[in-house]
Protein backbone atom coordinates (compact mmCIF):
# COMPACT_ATOMS: atom_id res chain seq x y z
CA UNK A 1 0.00 0.00 0.00
CA UNK A 2 1.46 3.21 -1.26
CA UNK A 3 1.11 5.27 2.48
CA UNK A 4 1.29 8.70 0.39
CA UNK A 5 -1.89 8.44 -1.16
CA UNK A 6 -3.33 8.69 1.55
CA UNK A 7 -5.15 12.33 1.79
CA UNK A 8 -3.55 14.33 5.02
CA UNK A 9 -6.79 14.52 6.31
CA UNK A 10 -7.15 10.85 6.77
CA UNK A 11 -3.48 10.62 8.12
CA UNK A 12 -4.35 12.99 10.94
CA UNK A 13 -7.61 10.89 11.93
CA UNK A 14 -5.22 7.63 11.58
CA UNK A 15 -2.89 9.62 13.68
CA UNK A 16 -5.48 9.33 16.68
CA UNK A 17 -6.04 5.69 16.36
CA UNK A 18 -4.19 3.96 19.29
CA UNK A 19 -1.67 1.45 18.95
CA UNK A 20 -3.28 -2.39 18.81
CA UNK A 21 -6.82 -0.59 18.56
CA UNK A 22 -9.53 -2.63 16.95
CA UNK A 23 -11.27 -0.31 14.64
CA UNK A 24 -14.03 0.20 12.57
CA UNK A 25 -13.68 2.63 9.92
CA UNK A 26 -17.93 3.81 9.14
CA UNK A 27 -18.42 4.98 5.40
CA UNK A 28 -14.99 3.35 4.78
CA UNK A 29 -15.14 4.12 0.81
CA UNK A 30 -12.12 2.58 -0.75
CA UNK A 31 -11.23 0.96 2.68
CA UNK A 32 -8.28 3.19 2.74
CA UNK A 33 -7.94 3.88 6.45
CA UNK A 34 -8.09 0.85 7.75
CA UNK A 35 -5.81 -0.32 4.80
CA UNK A 36 -3.24 2.25 5.52
CA UNK A 37 -3.37 1.25 9.76
CA UNK A 38 -2.98 -2.35 8.39
CA UNK A 39 -0.22 -1.75 6.50
CA UNK A 40 1.56 0.38 8.86
CA UNK A 41 0.75 -1.90 11.84
CA UNK A 42 -0.96 0.52 13.64
CA UNK A 43 -3.31 -2.32 14.15
CA UNK A 44 -3.67 -5.39 13.51
CA UNK A 45 -7.68 -6.19 13.01
CA UNK A 46 -10.37 -3.51 11.66
CA UNK A 47 -13.86 -3.66 10.36
CA UNK A 48 -14.49 -1.70 7.13
CA UNK A 49 -18.62 -0.19 6.73
CA UNK A 50 -20.21 0.82 3.58
CA UNK A 51 -23.68 1.55 3.38
CA UNK A 52 -24.01 1.72 -0.47
CA UNK A 53 -23.27 -0.76 -3.10
CA UNK A 54 -20.33 0.70 -5.29
CA UNK A 55 -17.91 2.15 -2.38
CA UNK A 56 -18.55 -0.99 -0.69
CA UNK A 57 -17.09 -3.24 -3.78
CA UNK A 58 -14.16 -0.78 -3.82
CA UNK A 59 -13.68 -1.48 -0.40
CA UNK A 60 -13.31 -5.03 -0.78
CA UNK A 61 -11.43 -5.07 -3.83
CA UNK A 62 -8.64 -2.69 -2.40
CA UNK A 63 -8.33 -4.64 0.78
CA UNK A 64 -8.45 -8.07 -1.26
CA UNK A 65 -5.70 -6.02 -3.26
CA UNK A 66 -3.50 -5.12 -0.35
CA UNK A 67 -3.72 -8.85 0.78
CA UNK A 68 -5.41 -7.95 3.67
CA UNK A 69 -8.63 -9.89 3.66
CA UNK A 70 -7.59 -11.58 6.94
CA UNK A 71 -7.15 -8.27 8.76
CA UNK A 72 -9.68 -5.92 7.17
CA UNK A 73 -13.57 -7.25 7.66
CA UNK A 74 -15.76 -5.73 4.89
CA UNK A 75 -19.91 -5.09 5.66
CA UNK A 76 -22.20 -3.90 3.82
CA UNK A 77 -24.34 -2.00 6.18
CA UNK A 78 -25.85 1.03 7.68
CA UNK A 79 -23.72 2.55 9.87
CA UNK A 80 -22.62 1.08 13.51
CA UNK A 81 -24.79 -1.78 12.28
CA UNK A 82 -21.08 -2.76 10.39
CA UNK A 83 -20.17 -3.85 14.12
CA UNK A 84 -20.73 -6.82 15.27
CA UNK A 85 -19.82 -8.09 18.88
CA UNK A 86 -17.50 -10.19 18.33
CA UNK A 87 -15.47 -8.18 16.10
CA UNK A 88 -14.41 -6.32 19.78
CA UNK A 89 -14.40 -3.36 17.88
CA UNK A 90 -12.86 -0.54 20.77
CA UNK A 91 -12.38 2.35 18.37
CA UNK A 92 -14.70 3.96 15.87
CA UNK A 93 -13.72 6.18 12.78
CA UNK A 94 -16.42 8.19 10.74
CA UNK A 95 -14.64 9.88 8.31
CA UNK A 96 -15.51 12.60 5.33
CA UNK A 97 -19.35 13.29 6.41
CA UNK A 98 -21.53 16.25 7.23
CA UNK A 99 -21.45 16.61 11.09
CA UNK A 100 -25.49 16.27 10.92
CA UNK A 101 -24.84 12.75 9.04
CA UNK A 102 -22.20 11.49 11.49
CA UNK A 103 -24.48 12.47 14.66
CA UNK A 104 -27.47 10.50 13.21
CA UNK A 105 -24.94 7.42 12.40
CA UNK A 106 -24.01 7.56 16.23
CA UNK A 107 -27.46 8.04 17.51
CA UNK A 108 -29.18 5.75 15.37
CA UNK A 109 -26.30 3.03 16.25
CA UNK A 110 -25.29 3.88 19.61
CA UNK A 111 -26.09 0.12 20.96
CA UNK A 112 -23.36 -1.02 18.82
CA UNK A 113 -21.03 1.82 21.11
CA UNK A 114 -20.49 -0.46 24.37
CA UNK A 115 -17.36 -1.91 23.63
CA UNK A 116 -16.12 1.12 22.30
CA UNK A 117 -13.68 3.55 23.89
CA UNK A 118 -13.14 6.20 21.63
CA UNK A 119 -14.63 7.90 18.63
CA UNK A 120 -12.71 9.77 15.91
CA UNK A 121 -14.86 11.94 13.60
CA UNK A 122 -13.98 13.85 10.76
CA UNK A 123 -17.00 16.46 10.09
CA UNK A 124 -16.58 18.37 6.70
CA UNK A 125 -19.45 20.82 7.89
CA UNK A 126 -20.96 21.53 10.97
CA UNK A 127 -19.16 20.11 13.42
CA UNK A 128 -21.56 21.32 16.33
CA UNK A 129 -23.66 18.27 15.84
CA UNK A 130 -21.09 16.15 16.42
CA UNK A 131 -20.11 18.12 19.80
CA UNK A 132 -24.18 18.17 20.96
CA UNK A 133 -24.60 14.38 20.19
CA UNK A 134 -21.54 14.17 22.68
CA UNK A 135 -22.72 16.18 25.62
CA UNK A 136 -26.62 14.52 24.91
CA UNK A 137 -24.67 11.13 24.77
CA UNK A 138 -22.19 11.21 27.79
CA UNK A 139 -18.79 11.29 25.39
CA UNK A 140 -16.41 13.66 26.02
CA UNK A 141 -14.04 15.72 23.66
CA UNK A 142 -10.63 14.10 24.02
CA UNK A 143 -9.41 15.95 21.42
CA UNK A 144 -9.49 17.68 18.37
CA UNK A 145 -7.62 18.94 15.25
CA UNK A 146 -8.09 21.15 12.40
CA UNK A 147 -6.29 20.89 9.01
CA UNK A 148 -6.47 22.96 5.75
CA UNK A 149 -5.73 20.63 2.57
CA UNK A 150 -6.19 21.18 -1.14
CA UNK A 151 -7.96 24.66 -0.10
CA UNK A 152 -10.63 22.99 2.24
CA UNK A 153 -10.68 23.20 5.80
CA UNK A 154 -11.53 19.84 7.86
CA UNK A 155 -12.13 19.48 11.30
CA UNK A 156 -11.22 16.01 13.73
CA UNK A 157 -13.10 15.70 16.99
CA UNK A 158 -11.83 12.64 18.88
CA UNK A 159 -14.37 11.49 21.89
CA UNK A 160 -14.33 8.56 24.96
CA UNK A 161 -16.73 7.78 27.50
CA UNK A 162 -17.27 10.83 29.48
CA UNK A 163 -19.47 14.11 31.28
CA UNK A 164 -18.91 16.96 29.15
CA UNK A 165 -20.50 20.58 29.03
CA UNK A 166 -19.26 23.23 26.35
CA UNK A 167 -20.67 26.74 26.07
CA UNK A 168 -22.60 28.24 22.75
CA UNK A 169 -18.69 28.75 21.96
CA UNK A 170 -17.43 25.57 22.11
CA UNK A 171 -20.04 23.69 20.73
CA UNK A 172 -19.56 25.37 18.05
CA UNK A 173 -15.93 25.83 17.69
CA UNK A 174 -14.30 23.42 19.38
CA UNK A 175 -13.13 23.18 23.24
CA UNK A 176 -9.28 22.38 22.00
CA UNK A 177 -9.60 24.18 18.84
CA UNK A 178 -10.53 27.23 21.09
CA UNK A 179 -7.71 26.97 23.04
CA UNK A 180 -4.86 26.80 20.17
CA UNK A 181 -6.27 29.31 17.65
CA UNK A 182 -3.94 27.91 15.09
CA UNK A 183 -3.88 29.80 11.72
CA UNK A 184 -6.21 27.30 9.66
CA UNK A 185 -9.24 28.39 12.70
CA UNK A 186 -8.47 31.47 12.30
CA UNK A 187 -8.91 31.61 8.70
CA UNK A 188 -11.92 29.33 9.05
CA UNK A 189 -13.93 31.84 11.47
CA UNK A 190 -12.46 34.77 9.24
CA UNK A 191 -14.07 33.68 6.68
CA UNK A 192 -17.54 32.49 8.58
CA UNK A 193 -17.83 35.80 9.98
CA UNK A 194 -17.31 37.31 6.49
CA UNK A 195 -19.88 35.07 5.10
CA UNK A 196 -22.33 35.90 8.34
CA UNK A 197 -22.25 39.21 7.81
CA UNK A 198 -22.38 39.26 3.99
CA UNK A 199 -26.00 37.15 5.04
CA UNK A 200 -26.80 39.77 7.44
CA UNK A 201 -26.45 42.76 5.69
CA UNK A 202 -28.85 40.38 2.72
CA UNK A 203 -31.35 40.09 5.14
CA UNK A 204 -31.90 43.79 6.50
CA UNK A 205 -32.81 44.48 3.00
CA UNK A 206 -35.88 41.76 3.21
CA UNK A 207 -39.29 42.66 4.72
CA UNK A 208 -38.72 40.89 7.82
CA UNK A 209 -41.00 37.75 9.36
CA UNK A 210 -40.56 35.92 12.54
CA UNK A 211 -38.31 33.65 11.06
CA UNK A 212 -36.05 36.76 9.79
CA UNK A 213 -36.06 38.53 12.35
CA UNK A 214 -34.42 35.19 14.11
CA UNK A 215 -32.29 34.65 12.08
CA UNK A 216 -31.06 37.57 12.03
CA UNK A 217 -30.87 37.46 16.02
CA UNK A 218 -28.84 34.21 16.14
CA UNK A 219 -26.35 35.93 13.26
CA UNK A 220 -25.60 39.19 15.50
CA UNK A 221 -24.97 36.25 18.29
CA UNK A 222 -22.50 34.42 16.63
CA UNK A 223 -21.15 37.41 14.97
CA UNK A 224 -20.44 38.85 18.82
CA UNK A 225 -19.56 35.67 19.80
CA UNK A 226 -16.49 35.09 17.11
CA UNK A 227 -15.65 38.19 16.79
CA UNK A 228 -14.60 38.18 20.23
CA UNK A 229 -12.48 34.82 19.81
CA UNK A 230 -10.60 36.59 16.73
CA UNK A 231 -10.05 39.99 18.40
CA UNK A 232 -8.69 38.22 21.75
N1 LIG B 1 -14.45 7.87 4.91
C1 LIG B 1 -13.92 8.12 3.58
C2 LIG B 1 -13.10 9.39 3.59
O1 LIG B 1 -13.14 10.11 4.58
O2 LIG B 1 -12.42 9.65 2.59
C3 LIG B 1 -15.05 8.22 2.56
C4 LIG B 1 -15.87 9.46 2.65
S1 LIG B 1 -17.18 9.45 1.48
C5 LIG B 1 -17.37 11.11 1.10
C6 LIG B 1 -18.57 9.06 2.51
C7 LIG B 1 -18.89 7.58 2.47
O3 LIG B 1 -19.78 7.30 3.54
C8 LIG B 1 -19.58 7.17 1.18
O4 LIG B 1 -18.89 6.09 0.63
C9 LIG B 1 -20.98 6.79 1.65
O5 LIG B 1 -21.52 5.73 0.90
C10 LIG B 1 -20.73 6.38 3.09
N2 LIG B 1 -21.89 6.48 3.97
C11 LIG B 1 -22.81 7.46 4.04
N3 LIG B 1 -23.75 7.18 4.95
C12 LIG B 1 -23.41 5.99 5.49
C13 LIG B 1 -24.00 5.14 6.48
N4 LIG B 1 -25.12 5.48 7.11
N5 LIG B 1 -23.37 3.98 6.78
C14 LIG B 1 -22.22 3.63 6.16
N6 LIG B 1 -21.64 4.37 5.19
C15 LIG B 1 -22.22 5.54 4.88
Amino acid sequence: MNSERLSNRLKAVASFVEEGAVVADIGSDHAYLPCFLIHTKKVEKAVAGEVAKGPYESALKNVRREGFSKEITVRMADGLFAIEKNDAVDTVTIAGMGGPLIATILESGKDRLSQVKRIITQPNIYSRAIREWAVSNEWEIVNEQILKEDGKIYEIIVMEKGLAAYGELELMAGPFLLASKTEVFIEKWESELLEWNRVLDALKKTNETDAIKTKKAQLVRHIDLVGKVLTT
